[in-house]
């Protein structure tokens, strides 16, 4: 079963979406604040956090945000209101997967969520057959059933579901270029056409941990106003 964290504020809104995800088979905890959520967040572990961006304390941009610094890796849903899509777009550019918007319908919330968890699952097992089972490209192996990039030295680096999407996107498509949108749409499942720095921060964050010389990339490169290509 997997184990959803509701973080809300709204107590009534808590429990009614809780009582619905709890009716579709989920294990659901709530908490009420951002604070809250991060200590439960140390002790127990999740299959997903559904997270409202307006709440008492640190909102639930930092919560995202903190929780992708200190290795989360956890598929995060923002609930924003509907009226600010500035604070999903946000939302995502902290580090969370997809969001929702206020006032919800029932059936978008279970789908966004059933979405996230199985993209999560697919950092395991890509459904394109003709996905490799691992990547070397200079001094790495990246091994995409255990999420782990080694080098020869026995450095080893643990990636998130996201960064293997990227690069199993790559290596699915070696010397060829893939718009942010192609990223955006097999990586995320979102819509190509939102306007987000999302893509980019990934590809920045994968650069800094793989290429030698982050500033002069070798195999992650970009391409300008088209996208990014991956040299093997
Ligand atoms: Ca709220």
């Amino acid at each position: 079963m997997s184990r959803i964290l509701l973080v809300e504020d709204e107590d009534h809104l808590a429990q009614g979406l809780a009582y619905n995800l709890r009716n579709s088979g989920y294990d659901v905890e709530i908490a009420s604040t951002g604070e809250a959520a991060l200590e439960v967040l140390e002790r127990q572990t999740f299959d997903l956090i559904l997270l409202d961006v307006m709440l008492p304390g640190i909102s639930g941009l930092e919560v995202a945000e903190t929780l992708r610094k200190t290795g989360h890796t956890e598929p995060i849903v923002i609930v924003s209101a509907k009226d600010r899509t500035a604070d999903a777009v946000a939302g995502l550019d902290a580090g969370a997967d997809d969001y929702v918007t206020k006032p919800f319908d029932l059936d978008e919330v279970l789908a966004r969520v059933r979405g996230a968890l199985r993209r999560q699952v697919w950092g395991r097992t890509f459904p394109n057959s003709h996905a490799p089972e691992t990547l070397e490209f200079g001094r790495w192996q990246i091994d995409f059933q255990t999420f782990l990039a080694t080098a020869p030295d026995g450095e080893e680096l643990r990636l998130s579901p996201k960064e293997l999407g990227i690069l199993r996107l790559f290596a699915t498509r070696p010397g060829e270029v893939v718009s942010r949108e192609t990223f955006l749409e097999e990586v995320w499942g979102l819509p190509g056409s939102l306007e987000t720095r999302t893509v980019d921060n990934f590809i920045r964050k994968l650069r800094r941990a793989l290429e030698e010389h982050p500033s002069r990339p070798r195999h992650i490169t970009s391409v300008r106003g088209a996208g990014y290509r991956f040299v093997p």
